[in-house]
């Protein structure tokens, strides 16, 4: 194993690009998930995407989460699945980056996490990007970021989890169920 290969360490999923650049990360890539999806890498951080390899209906299971690892850190790359609890993807679902009109849907919600998976939100036509709403799992992001995902008016702008959006906001979205239950507690607190 040459000195590289070895500073990427396992278990993690390897595909990601904060260790390196994406080509390189190309180069090395295997698909997760082969004839579902796959990552497109582009240049600079972030900026690569996940890409449909087939079409979904509404509604459809694109992919379980059976990669998945609890993680005790919260990290740009880690999903939170409940109040408390946070898990790394180790997988392309990785690459599903943020939209504040999403296509997908990080279900997260049952108690057991054999069930936890993504599905579609929407008709998805095979070379769509597969996008999800990150607050709909993330309640105060480690890594807050301004948003460019060209939704238009749909667009936050801002996006540091669902702490900080409005329950009207919050209600035009799906999400998971731990949200709903922080953002009840919120409001009877606020
Ligand atoms: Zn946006």
């Amino acid at each position: 194993m040459s000195p590289a290969a070895t500073a990427v360490s396992a278990p993690a999923y390897t595909g990601h690009l904060t260790n390196g650049d994406p080509t390189k990360a190309a180069k090395s890539y295997k698909p997760t998930h082969p004839g579902k999806f796959e990552v497109q890498f582009r240049d600079g951080e972030y900026n690569s995407c996940l890409v449909a390899l087939q079409d979904y209906s509404k509604g459809e299971t694109i992919a379980m989460m059976s990669h998945a690892s609890p993680s005790k850190a919260i990290r740009y790359s880690t999903v939170q699945v409940t109040e408390n609890d946070h898990i790394e993807l180790n997988s392309d679902l990785l690459y599903c980056n943020h939209s504040c009109s999403p296509s997908v849907h990080f279900n997260v919600s049952s108690p057991d996490p054999s069930k936890w998976h993504a599905e579609a939100l929407r008709d998805i036509k095979q070379g769509d990007v597969l996008e999800f709403f990150y607050p709909s799992t993330e309640w105060n992001m480690s890594q807050p970021f301004d948003c460019s995902c060209g939704a238009g008016n749909k667009c936050l702008k801002r996006i540091s989890g669902a702490k900080y959006i409005s329950p009207e906001v919050l209600n035009t979205y799906v999400v998971n169920d731990h949200i709903k239950r922080l953002k009840a507690n919120q409001q009877q607190n606020a």
